[in-house]
């Protein structure tokens, strides 16, 4: 991979990129190299990211790279990186971003520890892009001192927003190593795939712990060992190499580094008032983590470290994510006529709101809650043998979990945790899910044929597959399964009888079968050269547009499509491009069976 970035620097250095004269290397991250530029149309300097050729071996990955540049692109805020532009030079995507001059904050803690009252103003500034981001869904996932720009002033900026994302699944293909960093990832991102907001206030904590002390938290001389470490280990005290910092700040970096996601801040806000009240002396609530930690120091005294399950991220306190389903506004509800002001986006129902899943008629039993601990996970990889590679932030040292069906409280209860199982579980196979339904999927049974019953859902609350995109369920223990695949309002999408899965694993492409009964299917298809990124299905009765029926942060690309579920009756159409200045209308639609409406230019 060196060989490639002294490549692509050797090539575009002195080049020009359409509009951009590309001066010199800035820097080289883990996937790409970032260039200084000139624009020079409007004489400003810029940073330029070029991704290596390596990603256009994945034909998906452009149009995943386009849709998440998009989303980012709209995330405007004085503590986030603005991204200008983006393209694709000799099959190389590129994005263009404002150029920050003070380096990252990773180069200033390499300088030693940071004061405290620099530190409370970075993890402010910090906070507010975070929360800022996660308000509007989107989750950074590889949040790090490095991603953290500075300006002259020393001023923070967060970068890369969402790139992990789209390179996580080519990174996967190419098998070129491990998605995230392992220096900052959360325990449940590491053994579950578990992507929340509360992974960003974890390396938040991480980072803060960073600038305290000048060294990470955990060590290991594989990155495998540091995932364990930060799996099972205590959160270690930054007071300990810091004598000038007050003990309750140890307090508020335990809290973030909570190995239960439950037991963190539920803001970076949040946590950065924390951080302020423990500097100034104020005093400060703080809820001690507690359960898991509890847990891992009994299984410490048993010897071998097992992570017992944690209770799932529920977000309940915090923003729907990008992929979160809309709440679908049942089909012939009044809505409020749209009128020039823009969209109101929807919110997705919060935890609290939502059904628990509980209505799983005809099928009946359980799924077994099988333990999966990191310690299994090891040993398999130990029987294994070596020549194994670390792939995918998701199921990256473990299985996921199968968690128990949601239910609507906020807080799990605290039951004591099974005992250590000496025997770890077998780590099965996998299934790769495609969602190509049209529609968010939020519930998966994978139930044995043998059964007559659903079992719990195995994507966990806080878990969305949006349409187009692929999630992996792995541990899956070979034998002939019943898959179901549920929207988040839980009509099903689809389901197959008497799968095999071996060793070997299975791909289950989830497409829309028959609508609901009572339900038409309505498609849109863009012929259009626009991205689409809001739809209006609204009554005719009604004489406004409310919400839009698409989800914030999909987008229906040129040549896609995409089907919304409704009820036959007399509807008006509306599509908008993202900017909102091209749209198209067709009112007054009579429609009682499956009905496309396809935009042209
Ligand atoms: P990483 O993979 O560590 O996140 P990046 O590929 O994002 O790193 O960036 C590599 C280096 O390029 C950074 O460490 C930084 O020095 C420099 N850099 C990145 N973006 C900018 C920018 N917008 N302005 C100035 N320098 C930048």
């Amino acid at each position: 991979m060196s060989d490639e970035h002294a490549e692509i620097q050797g090539d575009l250095s002195g080049k020009t990129l359409g509009q951009y004269e590309i001066i010199r290397p800035l820097g080289k991250g883990g996937m790409a190299t970032v260039y200084l530029a000139r624009q020079a149309s409007i004489g400003r300097t810029v940073a330029i990211k070029v991704m290596p050729a390596y990603f256009m071996h994945d034909p998906s990955f452009l149009q995943r790279f386009e849709r998440e540049v998009q989303v980012i692109a709209r995330l405007q805020h004085p503590r986030i990186l603005p991204v200008f532009d983006y393209g694709e030079i000799e099959g190389r995507p590129f994005i263009v971003m404002a150029y920050m001059s003070g380096g990252t904050l990773s180069d200033r803690i390499k300088e030693g520890k940071l004061p405290l009252d620099e530190i409370v103003r970075l993890v402010e500034q910090i906070a507010e892009g975070l929360d800022h981001a996660h308000k509007k869904g989107i989750i950074h996932r590889d949040f790090k001192p490095s991603n953290v720009l500075l300006d002259e002033n020393g001023n923070a900026y967060l970068a890369d927003f969402g790139i992990a994302k789209v390179t996580e699944s080519t990174v996967q293909l190419t098998g070129s190593g491990i998605v995230g960093t392992p220096a900052y990832m959360a325990p449940e991102m590491a053994n579950q795939g578990l992507v929340t907001p509360a992974i960003d206030i974890y390396a938040l904590g991480i980072t803060l712990y960073e600038m305290l002390t000048g060294e990470y938290p955990y060590h290991g001389d594989t990155p495998l060992r540091v995932m364990m470490a930060h799996a099972t280990e205590p959160v270690p005290d930054p007071c300990e190499k810091n004598p000038e910092c007050p003990p309750a700040v140890a307090a508020v970096v335990r809290r973030a580094m909570a190995k239960n996601p439950e037991e963190r801040y539920a803001t970076a806000q949040e946590m950065a008032a924390a951080l302020r009240a423990a500097v100034e002396g104020r005093a400060v609530e703080t809820v001690e983590p507690t359960m898991l930690e509890a847990t891992l120091m009994e299984a410490d005294e048993g010897g071998e470290p097992t992570l017992l399950e944690s209770a799932p991220a529920e977000a309940s306190t915090l923003p729907p994510t990008a992929e979160a389903p809309a709440a679908r506004r049942p089909a012939g509800a009044p809505t409020a006529r749209r009128a020039a002001t823009p969209p109101p986006h929807y919110t997705s129902p919060s935890v609290e709101a939502q059904p628990a899943p509980a209505a799983r008629p005809k099928k009946r039993k359980k799924f077994p809650v099988a333990l999966v601990g990191i310690a299994g996970a090891i040993l398999l990889l130990v029987l294994c043998g070596g020549g194994f590679m670390l792939l995918g932030g998701a199921a990256l040292l473990a299985p996921p979990t199968p968690t128990p069906l949601p239910t609507p409280t906020l807080r799990p209860t605290p039951t004591p945790p099974p005992p250590p199982t000496s025997v770890p579980a077998p780590v099965g196979a996998e299934l790769r899910l495609e969602n190509r339904s049209g529609r968010p999927v939020c519930y998966v049974n994978v139930s044995p044929s043998t059964d007559d019953t659903w079992g719990p859902d195995r994507l966990g609350p806080s878990t969305v597959i949006a349409d187009g995109e692929d999630y992996l369920l792995t541990g899956i223990e070979p034998n002939t399964y019943d898959l179901r695949a549920l929207d988040c309002d839980q009509n099903e999408i689809a389901s197959r009888f008497g799968v095999a899965i071996n060793m070997a694993g299975f791909t289950w492409t989830i497409t829309s079968q028959a609508a609901e009964p009572g339900t038409v299917s309505l498609t849109v298809v863009n012929d259009s050269s626009y991205v689409i990124c809001y739809v209006y299905i609204s009554p005719t009765t009604d004489t406004t547009w409310g919400a839009s029926d698409l989800p914030e942060g999909l987008s229906i690309r040129p040549g896609q499509q995409r089907s919304f579920t409704i009820e036959p009756g007399d509807w008006d159409l509306r599509a908008e491009t993202c900017d909102q200045q091209t749209y198209w209308e067709r009112l007054g639609n009579s429609i009682s069976g499956d009905f496309e409406w396809t935009l042209t230019d």
